[in-house]
């Protein structure tokens, strides 16, 4: 009787843990990864790039925003007026965004749609400073940070498929096994790359098992 009390209690136990197995994950592993913000979510102002010119803003430093800011937080906006251009172009837009209020004026009053509410919620730092933010620098980096994303999922992506076709053409089991084990590794990659370590590590365990010894 003990027994099956005990078997129940495991199976009871276990069916927990099954049901919970196959709900939607309601948990992120910050910072590895975060939820979905919401499109209506109003963090930190960016600057929005012109149309048509992505490497440029569009914010011609018209200083519309900083004249209606009822907090003073925009300190400080430059542009320069580049060749052959009919109107500048910021150079420097300073907030402070520990006087900001997040009130939006700033961004219902610029006559470009330069400015738009980013989802960048996750903002600290050890000094009131660390909250200054040259928005034109913000705007450089997170172009310079996609570049990079796009040469190293590109490098990754080649890799994998340079192995495969190396695995399937060559004529050599040396040379094939090279392939095979690259490909094995570079889809690891593009795991690591999609935020999904363990899968990685279970796409490299489970090959590595299958290997001939
Ligand atoms: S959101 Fe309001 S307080 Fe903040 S910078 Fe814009 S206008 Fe100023
Ligand atoms: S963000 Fe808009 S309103 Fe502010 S300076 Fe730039 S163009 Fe003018």
């Amino acid at each position: 009787m003990a027994y099956i009390r005990g078997a129940w209690s495991l199976i009871a136990g276990l069916s927990v843990t099954l049901r919970e197995f196959f709900k939607p994950v309601v948990t992120s592993s910050t910072p590895a990864s975060c939820l979905d913000i919401s499109p209506g979510f109003a963090a930190i102002r960016k600057l929005i790039a012109e149309k048509g010119s992505p490497e440029k803003v569009a914010c011609t430093a018209c200083l519309i925003c900083v004249k209606s800011c009822p907090s003073a937080s925009i300190q400080k906006v430059e542009g320069e007026k580049r060749e052959g251009e009919k109107r500048k172009t910021a150079t420097t837009y300073i907030l402070n965004f520990t006087t900001c209020s997040q009130c939006g004026i700033c961004v219902e009053v610029c006559p470009f749609d330069a400015l738009a509410f980013s989802a960048d919620f996750n903002i600290v730092g050890y000094k009131r400073e660390d909250c200054y933010f040259d928005l034109v620098k913000e705007f450089e980096r997170g172009r310079t940070q996609d570049e990079r994303a796009e040469i190293i999922f590109l490098i990754i992506a080649l890799t994998t498929m340079g192995g495969a076709v190396m695995a399937i053409l060559s004529g050599s089991i040396i040379y094939a096994m090279i392939g095979l084990v690259t490909t094995m590794f570079g889809i690891a990659g593009l795991y690591v790359y999609l935020n999904s370590p363990f899968l990685a590590m279970m796409q490299i365990l489970i090959y590595v098992a299958l290997l001939p010894s």
